[in-house]
């Protein structure tokens, strides 16, 4: 076999260690030479940003976070970060605070640090997502991508078990999609494969032991390799239809991940042979779907897009926003009526099975 592909790397530094968020903070503002900081930080989580808040005293302290992005949030703060003449955008929260701070910096050039809280990734990514009029635009710029990453486990102690879990499953689908992604390589599928074993024993080890840093470790590690293979290989059929999940019909990020998953994996996984090779040895299975099906049902994990809130006569105006985005490199050709049955069978958590022919 030739191989012949393009791998960009992205460059950001990575600080890791449990009990350490302020003290790395603190060195990154200093290292920068950073005085005046705006720290994003939802409401919920006032509570992990107060020693933070005590240590740095940031300028600027905005709590309006909401999943998505919508554009007026950002609008709003992206104003008030140039009017408060901020130098460094620090991040505390999920995949919607670290958005938000993407969001900013999109438009400021600032720069980022996240510090991420679930296990969402996107603090590894230089992609960026806003939603307007019900219609979720993502996109690539570098100015978007943080500088760098602080990951302290014991911030994702709070982080309740179903969104744990959620979260985690959101972390193996970028793993998964990267497998079949547009810009799909052998180096982001190695770290693919890591990231998704990784996740899962951490998954496992979470559910177990919820108040355990072990679990939260190694899904944090897990996240961030994640995070670099999607960046890496892009958006795949799975993001594809997720996006428009989320953006049109407001569906829960995390969870709408984990129904979806499966069942485009059982879609895809007989037309890419290399993908469910990988799959299956990360999770120490037989085949992609079964390994995936055991660890489901091992997480006791979100089974059905009907109980996230979808009704079942959204289905085709879904299928038609996001029939057009999905990659042409995508293993199996989708069309409509084979997008249409599969989420008919997310939404009513039917049984999945391989697609095979
Ligand atoms: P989120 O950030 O919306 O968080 C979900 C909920 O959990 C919120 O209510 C939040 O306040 C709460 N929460 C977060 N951390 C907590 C903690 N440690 N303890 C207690 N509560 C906590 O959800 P998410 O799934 O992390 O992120 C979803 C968003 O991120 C979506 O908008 C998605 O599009 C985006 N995202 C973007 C990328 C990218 O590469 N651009 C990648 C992944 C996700």
């Amino acid at each position: 076999m030739t191989l012949e592909f393009v791998h960009q790397s992205s460059a950001q530094r990575v600080r890791f260690g449990a009990g350490r968020v302020v003290e790395n903070i603190a060195d990154e503002i200093a290292e920068r030479g950073a005085t005046r900081v705006m720290l994003i930080a939802s409401t919920e989580e006032a509570g992990l940003a107060a020693p933070i808040i005590a240590r740095i005293s940031p300028v600027l302290v905005w709590d309006e976070v909401v999943q998505h992005v919508p554009i007026e949030v950002a609008v709003r703060a992206r104003a008030a970060a140039v009017d408060a003449g901020i130098d460094l955008l620090i991040s505390l929260g999920g995949g919607s605070a670290t958005g938000l701070a993407k969001a900013i910096a999109m438009e400021t050039r600032l720069p980022i640090v996240a510090v991420p809280t679930t296990y969402a990734g996107s603090e590894a990514t230089n992609v960026w997502g806003l939603t307007e009029a019900a219609r979720k635009t993502t996109g690539i710029d570098d100015a978007v991508l943080p500088s760098a990453v602080i990951y302290d486990a014991e911030l994702t102690l709070t982080l309740p078990l179903g969104l744990s879990v959620a979260s985690a499953l959101n972390g193996i689908a970028h793993c998964v999609d990267s497998l079949w992604a547009p810009r799909a390589n052998p180096i982001n599928a190695a770290l693919a494969g890591e990231g998704l074993r990784a996740i899962a024993a951490g998954a496992q080890a979470i559910v177990k032991d919820p108040v355990g840093l072990p679990g939260r470790e190694e899904a944090q590690y897990g996240a961030y390799l994640a995070g670099v293979a999607f960046a890496s290989a892009g958006s795949g059929m799975h993001h594809k239809i997720c996006h428009v999940l989320g953006g049109t019909f407001s569906m829960p990020h995390a969870e709408t991940h984990a129904v979806v998953l499966p069942y485009v994996t059982a879609f895809n996984v007989d037309s890419a042979p290399d993908a469910e090779r990988r799959i299956a040895d990360a999770l120490g299975a037989d085949d992609a779907v079964s390994g995936l099906q055991s660890l489901y049902a091992g997480l006791s994990a979100p089974t059905n897009l009907a109980d996230l809130g979808l009704r079942e006569t959204d289905i085709a105006e879904a299928v038609s926003i996001a029939l057009p985005s999905i990659p042409p490199s995508n293993p199996r050709t989708v069309d409509a009526a084979s997008l249409t049955s599969l989420l008919h069978a997310a939404w009513s958590g039917a049984p999945v099975t391989t697609v095979r022919g």
